[in-house]
């Protein structure tokens, strides 16, 4: 098959493209390189700088894909709660030009990668994807709104469309800005570089952690599926764990003894999230293979930031 993904170069979208190669596809990247890194991508993707709100770059990319996989974003919420026009632009923005200009050229299906950020507080756990989306942060709203045009659009024209509401993903090659680290990296390198933890809220908030391979699994599955037509499939591990257990884990792997400071004040976001797996398995087939303790050894093993006096 012949695949676009848009956020090719990301922490996501560079294993999936990587994957995809290896199983013998011909893979077409388009990244703004605005945070992704080409490097981690296998020689024989072929990857186009651009934005992902270019309609004529798109219609040319879309020439003859079979399935587009759209990952392009912006995706730090709380980056987004300071600049939700920019997240309206390019995560609203560009989903609907894409899918304008899938309709344009008549390309058959999308694989849309959503997040479990738009459920937010949630009373009933794990979390179906017929719950009622309770979104938080300008992030979240941009992702549901962007699942509604995909669907809307899709029904409109025809094309085949599937939404994934991935969770926490982490592994190897994730993000680790200065601000607003995600709490895996975040805690790995604290604990690396003997720093200090900052537990926002009283740490036993607890989040669906999915380990990176498993979610390239989802989403490899997701293309040749049949019967795709508006679906919305949670991916995560199916297993809630606090922020206090992930340090504790982290800590039992590096055997680093880092400071640990709470700031109780701090806004930590919703109070439980867990994914119910029940459409994923039925659907793609999807089953979480790698352990929580697992994903963190091999993220620690695998990702070279967290060697760096070897
Ligand atoms: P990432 O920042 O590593 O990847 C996003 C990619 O999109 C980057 O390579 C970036 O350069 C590119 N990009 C940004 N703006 C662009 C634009 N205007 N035009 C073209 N390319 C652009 O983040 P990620 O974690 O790999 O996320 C990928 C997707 O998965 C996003 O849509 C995100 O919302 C979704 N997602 C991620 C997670 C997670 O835990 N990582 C969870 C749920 C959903």
């Amino acid at each position: 098959m012949r695949f676009l993904i848009t956020g090719a170069a990301g922490f996501l979208g560079a294993p999936l493209a990587n994957r995809l190669i290896q199983e013998g596809h011909r893979v077409v990247g388009l990244d703004d390189l605005s945070t992704g890194d080409p490097e981690r991508l296998s020689p024989e993707v072929h990857l186009v700088r651009g934005d992902v709100n270019d309609r004529p770059k798109l219609w040319s990319l879309l020439q003859e894909v079979d399935c587009v996989y759209h990952l392009a974003a912006r995706v730090i919420v709380p980056e987004s709660v300071l600049y939700p026009r920019e997240y309206n632009q390019v995560n609203v923005g560009g989903t609907v030009t894409l899918m304008e200009a899938m309709r344009d050229v008549g390309v058959r299906r999308v694989v849309f990668i959503s997040s479990g950020t738009i459920y937010g507080n949630q009373k009933t756990q794990p979390v179906r994807e017929s719950c009622r989306p309770n979104p938080r942060s300008p992030y979240a709203v941009s992702k549901l709104s962007a699942e509604y045009y995909i669907r809307t659009i899709g029904d409109l024209w025809g094309i085949e469309t599937v939404c994934l509401r991935v969770f926490n993903a982490y592994g190897p090659g994730q993000r680790l800005p200065p601000t607003n680290a995600p709490v895996i990296p975040y805690c790995i390198r604290q604990a690396i570089d003997h720093g200090t933890i900052v537990v926002h809220g009283d740490g036993k908030q607890t989040r669906d952690y999915v380990y990176i391979d498993d979610v390239v699994d989802a989403m490899s599955s997701a293309a040749t599926i049949p019967d795709i037509k508006r679906l919305i499939i949670n991916v995560g591990s199916g297993k809630e764990t606090s922020v206090s257990e992930v340090i504790k884990h982290v800590l039992d792997i590096t055997k680093a003894k880092p400071e640990i400071v709470t700031n109780k004040t701090h806004d930590s976001g919703p109070s439980r999230m867990r994914a119910d797996l029940g459409l994923a398995e039925k659907k793609l087939g999807y089953k979480p293979k790698v352990s929580l303790v697992e994903g963190l050894t091999r993220t620690i093993a695998e990702d070279p930031r967290f060697h760096k006096d070897e």
